[in-house]
């Protein structure tokens, strides 16, 4: 069994939306201080390398770029609550980068990847950024992914508290992305409804699964088990990311659910069985939010230490 390869990148502690944002550096050294005080067997750490310029461009319109640019070293107020600092252009070219990275490694046969990056992505539109979060590193690997040869059909499957929507309305007209996201319903960012499901060439390509405020782990599983597996094998996925947020553990501040770092551990065993079963365990995983630093941490390790057995 190769080494699970875990990639982070100290630089991306340097986008600072503000001492009052939920979505703090806090957030990614409380994960890797974790991990260095207690390295799991069976990982292999790397620095992240920014996303070149092009892969963004085949997700996010050149509007949204040429913005980004433009505010690359001072930072600006973007929309309410998703601000950029002075280092915050780098970092989310490094948090794409490291999406990137962990799909091109397990599409080369060196088993699952995790991405431990930040900004976030999922909720980063094609032409704007949303949400906290600037681009849309999930989507970005996807659609390199499928410039492969050996790459037809990629799943995405999102389990933050939030709905996907920037990656839902990314790939929404497709029928080569499979999108799932289960999320607490009635909540930001308000789309992800049952019946949004896709749209044209890519109806049914959209499966959403909003549960009640106070779900927990029981749910999101039989959510998995109920619409995420039989959509997946009978779409046939040569590669499965994870939107992996753990913002719908029950000590996050920002949302309801009652979901365990245990609980997690189970997703990830799920689609790490769905990756085995359907596409020789392609699996990347690309973190997004959860705001208890203590939470965050557990969580992660507890989906690692799934991954490396
Ligand atoms: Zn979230």
């Amino acid at each position: 069994m190769p080494d699970v390869l875990l990639i982070s990148d100290e630089r991306m502690l340097e986008h600072r939306p503000g001492a009052a944002h939920p979505e703090r550096p806090e957030r990614l050294e409380a994960i890797l201080a974790d991990l260095d005080a207690r390295p799991i067997a069976g990982t292999r750490r790397e620095s992240a390398s920014p996303a070149a310029r092009e892969a963004i461009e085949r997700v996010h319109r050149l509007g949204h770029v040429q913005a980004m640019e433009a505010i690359r070293g001072r930072g600006a107020f973007l929309d309410q609550d998703t601000v950029a600092s002075e280092g915050s252009i780098p970092a989310a070219y490094l948090a794409a980068g490291a999406a990137i990275r962990a799909a091109e490694h397990t599409l080369d046969g060196g088993g699952p990847a995790f991405a431990l990056g930040r900004p976030p992505g999922h909720h980063a539109e094609r032409r704007h950024a949303m949400g906290f979060c600037l681009f849309n590193n999930v989507a970005i690997a996807a659609a390199q992914a499928l410039e492969r040869s050996d790459v037809e059909r990629v799943l995405i499957v999102d389990w933050d508290v939030h709905h996907g929507n920037g990656t839902q309305h990314i790939f929404e007209d497709r029928d080569d992305v499979l999108f799932f996201s289960a999320h607490q319903g009635d909540f930001y960012p308000g789309t992800g409804l049952v019946e949004e499901r896709g749209r044209g060439r890519g109806e049914g390509f959209t499966v959403n699964a909003p549960l009640r405020s106070g779900a927990g782990d029981d749910e999101l599983r039989a959510a998995f088990l109920g619409r995420l597996i039989p959509a997946a094998q009978s779409f046939g996925p040569d590669l499965v990311l994870v939107s992996a947020g753990f913002d719908a553990h029950v000590d996050d501040p920002l949302a309801g659910l009652r979901a365990t770092s245990q609980g997690f551990a189970t997703l990830t065993r799920m689609v790490r069985d769905l990756a085995v079963e359907e596409c020789d365990g392609r699996l990347a995983l690309v973190l997004e939010g959860g705001y208890d630093t203590i939470a965050l941490a557990k969580s992660v390790r507890a989906c690692i230490e799934e991954l490396v057995c």
